[in-house]
């Protein structure tokens, strides 16, 4: 195949929160595919939050980044040129093409995706990634009985949508915390919480205490730092805190001041730590049930597409400032050609 790829590339560790200068752009020949390697055309690009970690070359991911690397990240592709056995011309996959229209691949790490079972783009969101991040916390580590008042913090996002909606239909009172009247009432009419509190209005513990009156049986924690200090004023009697994203602290040069504990100690509660890549084996699981709920009409999803390669950045700066509505996804091609 010939002609250009337009890439989005990395310029430099951003000082705070990420602006358009951290990144860079430029275009090359289409890469071609040698024995063993499948060509894709990058059609969903993932923005997550865990990118500015990457960022600033944090010891816990694997990708390195240096000046002028083509910025990290998964896609949702189709195969356009196969010297793959396993692989033919024209299947999805979802696979690390990276900030990019174009990339080849040896197969490592490659999820072949079934559009029969949910748009492609969900494989992005609450059928990937950070759909098995909510789904096997709640599951594994929160464990909400029925009746529990669980409560999740960046609600509406695919993280926090897919752990509210997986505690609803586990029988518990979920109650979303979310930046926003709009955001709050998307996620009481669409994704059935029984209540959100708008953190940016008022006092948050006092306004939780409100919306549960019973305590806190289960906190799924994706922001941390004043939100984390609201909840932990608010816990019942053996509550679960699942400590799963920092967002807030991901931009910050120092660790943020830590919140005081001891209601953690008077409540008994429990603190776990999350990583999805212990819970890889419960994709299958993720696929079936949550792909289940979303043909049957019982789990609603929400998306926040920007249009063209170019917008990555953009988009980027907007979900590390909380300005994304749904699962941050960049648009690079046609679901089709
Ligand atoms: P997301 O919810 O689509 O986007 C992040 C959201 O965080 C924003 O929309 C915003 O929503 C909220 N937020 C709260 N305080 C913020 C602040 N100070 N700055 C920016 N945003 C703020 O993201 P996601 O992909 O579902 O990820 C959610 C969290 O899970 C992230 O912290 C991520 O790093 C973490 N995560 C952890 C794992 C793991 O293995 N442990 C895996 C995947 C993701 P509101 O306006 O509603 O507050």
């Amino acid at each position: 195949m010939s002609g250009t790829n337009k890439r989005i590339t990395f310029a430099r560790s951003p000082q705070g929160l990420p602006t358009l200068e951290d990144f860079g752009a430029d275009e090359v020949a289409i890469p071609k595919p040698a024995n063993g390697e499948f060509l894709s055309r990058s059609i969903y690009l993932s923005l997550d939050p865990y990118y500015r970690n990457v960022m600033k070359n944090s010891q816990i991911y694997q990708d390195r980044l240096a000046a002028g690397d083509v910025m990290v990240g998964e896609t949702v592709a189709q195969i356009v040129e196969s010297k793959h056995p396993d692989y033919k011309a024209g299947e999805y996959v979802a696979v690390r093409n990276g900030w990019q229209q174009y990339a080849v691949s040896k197969g490592d790490g490659v999820r072949r995706i079934d559009p029969a079972v949910a748009p492609i783009s969900t494989a992005l969101g609450v059928l990937g990634m950070p759909g098995l991040t909510g789904f096997a916390g709640t599951i594994s580590l929160g464990e909400p009985k029925p009746g529990d008042t669980f409560v999740v913090s960046a609600a509406t996002g695919p993280v926090g949508s897919t752990a509210g909606q997986t505690a609803r239909l586990m029988g518990a009172r979920v109650v979303g915390i979310a930046g926003g009247k709009e955001k709050c009432d998307y996620a009481v009419r669409e994704l059935g919480y029984a209540a959100c509190v708008n953190y940016k209005e008022g006092d948050l513990a006092a306004n939780l205490k409100t919306a549960c009156p019973n305590g806190i049986d289960v906190y799924f924690d994706n922001v941390a730092g004043d939100t984390l200090v609201a909840v932990i004023k608010n816990l019942a009697l053996g509550a679960r805190i699942i400590l799963c994203g920092m967002i807030e602290a991901y931009s910050m040069d120092k660790p943020p001041a830590g919140p005081w504990l001891g209601p953690i100690v008077g409540a008994r509660a429990i603190m776990k730590g999350l990583v999805v890549y212990d819970h890889v084996a419960m994709q299958p699981r993720l696929q079936r049930t949550v792909g289940g709920w979303i043909q049957s009409g019982q789990f609603k999803y929400r998306e926040d597409i920007a249009e063209g390669i170019e917008k990555a950045p953009q988009a980027f700066c907007d979900l590390m400032r909380g300005k994304n509505f749904g699962k941050s996804l960049v648009r690079i091609g046609p679901d089709k050609v």
